[in-house]
């Protein structure tokens, strides 16, 4: 089956190019040119397995979408297109519910790996058939299911997020590094930057830890990376 794949951008040059490409590699293309657009195909759309979101747009913005996807469609990837130039801790905004971004102007190329590189993950973990779970109290993760239980309360997780722990409970105890993790979850460091691995972990601390602002599970191993804490 065809994936498809949502692309929101209001400059329709960008978005026919983008639209003309993906269809080339194969997938089915749902185009949007207005924020309220791309929330109204994502709920007519059922099967949407990717979304690429323009930030800059003449009603609300990409991030307001972003969000709104995350809140009611947990399993879809989420690539930000953001412009160039913008300051770190705007970055950090635009891509706080992402698992990716790219910077325009960006090569169509690089574009292509990243989305098929995001829809393996999603898929790699799909079809993980494995049986096995993992249990660190309070946490059990079921790689089969692909869920993580807390005190047997389910903490919801994005893609992206269910790799990162299911990494991380793996090698419990032991150090890993920020290109560890994006070698094993984003498939290659060389095109990323840490600060999607540093948001995605901010993302899961959330979510996991008692009091995100003291990390008990996911520590900071300073300058390196991260290690997740197993209670003996
Ligand atoms: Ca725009």
């Amino acid at each position: 089956m065809k994936e498809k794949i949502l692309i929101l951008e209001d400059e329709i040059g960008i978005r026919s190019f983008v639209s003309i490409n993906l269809k080339r590699e194969g997938y089915d293309v749902i185009e949007a040119g207005t924020g309220q657009e791309a929330i109204e195909k994502m709920n007519s759309e059922s099967d949407i397995s990717l979304a690429l979101l323009d930030v800059m747009l003449p009603d609300i913005s990409g991030i307001e979408v972003c969000k709104y996807i995350r809140q009611n469609f947990d399993q879809i990837g989420i690539i930000m297109l953001t412009a160039k130039a913008q300051e770190d801790d705007k970055i950090e905004g635009f891509i706080s519910g992402a698992d990716d971004y790219i910077i325009k102007p960006f090569s169509i190329k690089e574009l292509l790996f990243r989305v098929s590189a995001l829809l393996r993950r999603i898929k790699k973990d799909t079809n993980n058939s494995s049986n096995s779970k993992i249990t660190s109290p309070p946490f059990l993760l079921d790689l089969d299911k692909r869920k993580l239980f807390k005190n047997s309360q389910e903490i919801e997780l994005t893609p992206t997020e269910f790799s990162i722990v299911k990494y991380l409970m793996t090698n419990a105890k032991q150090s890993l590094s920020r290109d560890q993790i994006l070698d094993e979850v984003w498939g290659t460091n060389y095109l990323y930057d840490f600060k999607i691995v540093d948001v995605n972990i901010r993302r899961i601390r959330n979510k996991i830890e008692d009091d995100p602002s003291k990390p008990k599970y996911i520590q900071t191993v300073w300058g390196y990376g991260y290690c997740f804490r197993k209670e003996e």
